[in-house]
Order: C-alpha cells, then structure tokens, then sequence
C-alpha cells in the first residue's frame, strides 16, 4: 500500500492511474478505523481497480473542542488494517496541507437539509463536512465514493454537494455495521467504559422497537416512547429523536405515504455523543 502526506505527489499517482483507465474508489475517514470504515473500503476494492482511503481529523466540522481534542487518533494501526483489507492507497494529510493558514469552512446552501438534525445540535457542521470532502474530491477526483448509512444525513449532504458543484463522482452508500449488541460502530465507542458500551445497546434496541410498533402508534406516540424510555435512564441524555422522510429530513409529524419514514436519534452517554438511525418502510 502507497501512503501519501502530500495532495500533489497523490495527485501525480492518480493522474498517471487515470491515464491507464483505471476507475479510482474513495472512502473519506477520520481514522481510528473499525469494521464499519472496513466495509466501505472492500465495497471500493470490489468495484474499482484502486482504492485510496483518506485519514483526516477535519477540525472545521467539530463544534465542539472537546469532542476534536478526544477523537481517538490510531493511524499506526489504521495503516495495517487498510493494508490487510487490500487497500492500495492511504491519503494522511494534516491541517495545514489541507487548509493551509486558514482553517476555515466554506459556507454552502444544501437546500434546507443542512439545518435538520446533526445540523440544528452541531452548528457549521456540514459547512466542514462539505469543505473538506470537497478540497478531497478536487485532490482524489474518483470515479465512486462510498459513505456509510449510519451518517444518514451526511450521506445526503454528499450527494447534495455533488450536485451543487456538477461532481462526476457516482456516490454509493453503504449500510450500518452493528457490534454484536446492536450498537452501531463508530470510531467513538471507543471513549465508553465496558458497561456503558454494553448498555449502549438501548439506543438500538429503542429503533427496533419503534419500527415494530410503527403501524399502530401515532408519530406522537412514538417520540413519547423513545424520550420516556431515555428519561428513566441516568446514564443516557436523549439529544433527538426525530422520524423523518429520508429525502427531506424534515421531521414527520404524522404519517404521509409520499414519504419515507426513518428514525434518527442522538444520544449522549457520559459527554460521548452517539447516533444512529433505522429505516421504517
Ligand atoms: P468517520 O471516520 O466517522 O468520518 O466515518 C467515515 C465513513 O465511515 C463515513 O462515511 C461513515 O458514515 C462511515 N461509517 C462510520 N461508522 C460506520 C458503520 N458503523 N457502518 C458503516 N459505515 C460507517
């Protein structure tokens, strides 16, 4: 596996790739890589002749300090996991070769999207998202890049930008993996005890419910079970949870068959914020 620091000496090594004809694959990460990341990278591996997996903690999309100054940074062990899936480039910058001396995000209009959800509880956050998946589409220009479903949102923040910048980028989203409890894996689980880690599996277990239960509850009656499920917990604060049409992800407040319902939910557990989200047709 390649590894490159700088986005000019990737950008010779694709160029020269392209030339051949090859289709490049990209997955953008933060790093402190799990199964999850893994996925996206063998779905790349699987539909494109090279596959290139960026590393970058982007500072322009945390609101919160604390949250960027903990996010977990394991990039000896990410480079041997990628190399052992088969990656065939890693793309690990820092601030400064991505932003140079103005690490700032550039401010775009999603169409509304942007304000939703993640957007309302972590302000300016898709304006870093879509900063810097676009400084990196500009360097990786791929064929595809895939994204995971359990940044849902994200995720239609990306084929939004797509649009908005004319992309000729095919952009495939992946679905969730779950540990064994059902949590969803993120690179921030690994800031939970053992036992919160366990019991982090009610945030799951609450989705399952609520999408077995749907037909016979009002939208009502469900944001009512989940925000009582997570008050009678002391370890669990509820930030949302929002059933939502997958398009819009505008909040529903009562069911419409033009739509596609799906849960969203954000939860903090002991200052580690964790979301996850399910569809309900
Ligand atoms: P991150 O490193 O958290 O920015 O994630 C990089 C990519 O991996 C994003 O497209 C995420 O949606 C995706 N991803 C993160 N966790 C998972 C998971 N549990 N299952 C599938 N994809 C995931």
């Amino acid at each position: 596996m390649l590894v490159f620091k700088e986005k000019k000496s990737l950008h010779t090594f694709l160029s020269n790739q392209k030339s051949k004809n090859s289709s490049i694959g990209f997955v953008p990460t933060m790093g402190a890589l799990h199964s999850g990341h893994l996925s996206l990278v063998r779905e790349s591996l699987k539909q494109n002749e090279i596959t290139v997996v960026s590393i970058f903690v982007n500072p322009t999309q945390f609101d919160n300090a604390e949250d960027l100054e903990k996010y977990p940074n394991a990039l000896e062990n990410d480079l041997l996991l990628l190399e052992e899936v088969g990656c065939n480039v890693a793309f690990t910058p820092n601030a400064n070769e991505m932003y140079g001396d103005s690490t700032v995000a550039e401010v775009f209009d999603f169409g509304g999207i942007e304000n939703e959800m993640e957007g309302a509880f972590r302000k300016g956050h898709f304006n870093g998202v879509g900063t810097i998946v676009s400084k990196l589409f500009d360097i990786v220009k791929p064929t595809s890049a895939y994204f995971g479903e359990k940044d849902f949102q994200q995720l239609q923040i990306i084929k939004t930008l797509v649009e908005i910048k004319d992309y000729n980028i095919n952009i495939v989203g992946c679905p969730i993996l779950r540990e064994e409890n059902g949590l969803a894996m993120s690179s921030r689980n690994e800031r939970l005890s053992e036992n919160e880690r366990l019991e982090a599996s009610l945030i799951h277990n609450t989705l399952l419910k609520i999408k077995e239960v749907y037909n016979q509850n009002t939208i009502e009656e469900l944001v009512t079970f989940v925000e009582n499920t997570f008050k009678n917990n002391p370890h669990f604060e509820l930030e949302y949870f929002s059933i939502a049409d997958e398009k819009t992800l505008k909040t529903m407040s009562k069911k419409d068959n033009k739509k596609t319902p799906r849960a969203f939910i954000a939860v903090v557990v002991n200052s580690v914020r964790l979301i996850d989200n399910l569809s309900l047709s």
